[in-house]
């Protein structure tokens, strides 16, 4: 049986990205989300070069880079201890590097901002899914407002 239709719950990065990716491979998706509005929490900043190679195939790293910045590097220090570093990634690397690393090189841009670049549906609560395999369908029961939703 054809793939009708993929639906993803959950419009953090994860969903979001998997949404685009789907999308340009021309697969049909319906990405729900059960807040009404990005999550603004400070979270996710800094994303390496592995997850510029998945931006870059999602159409949006140029993008990301115009709206971020490319930092020299990046540690994490324990709050009471500033001369500890946990981690420390260098990102001195040349944007016209001969291997080209450069324009892989991490980027910076405060995890809202990313997923308005993504874009998601909000609004959405997933509360059930289930299946009838003798059909081949799959459905997922969403509470929003104005009441629910098969
Ligand atoms: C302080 C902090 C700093 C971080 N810094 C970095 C960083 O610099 N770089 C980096 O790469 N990562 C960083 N991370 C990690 C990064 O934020 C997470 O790995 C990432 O958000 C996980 O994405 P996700 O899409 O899997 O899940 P989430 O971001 O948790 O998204 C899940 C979504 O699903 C929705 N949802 C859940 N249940 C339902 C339901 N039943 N129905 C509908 N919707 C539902 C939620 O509302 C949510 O929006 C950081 C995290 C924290 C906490």
């Amino acid at each position: 049986m054809p793939l009708t239709k993929v639906i993803i719950v959950g419009a953090g990065p994860s969903g979001l990205l998997l949404a685009l990716l789907l999308a340009r491979a021309h697969v049909p998706v319906e990405l729900l989300e059960q807040t009404h509005s990005l999550d603004t929490n400070p979270r996710a900043s800094h994303y390496t070069s592995e997850s510029c190679i998945e931006f870059d195939r999602a159409g949006i790293l140029d993008e990301v880079r115009a709206q971020g910045f490319l930092p020299d590097g990046v540690s994490w220090r324990r709050l009471d201890e500033n001369k500890t570093r946990l981690v420390a990634l260098h990102n001195a690397i040349d944007d016209d590097d001969e291997t080209g690393a450069g324009r892989y090189r991490m980027v910076c841009l405060p995890l809202h901002k990313l997923g308005k670049i993504l874009e998601g549906r909000y609004g959405h609560k997933v509360v059930e899914i289930g299946e009838n395999e003798a059909r081949g369908k799959a459905w997922v029961r969403v509470e929003k407002e104005g009441g629910e939703a098969r």
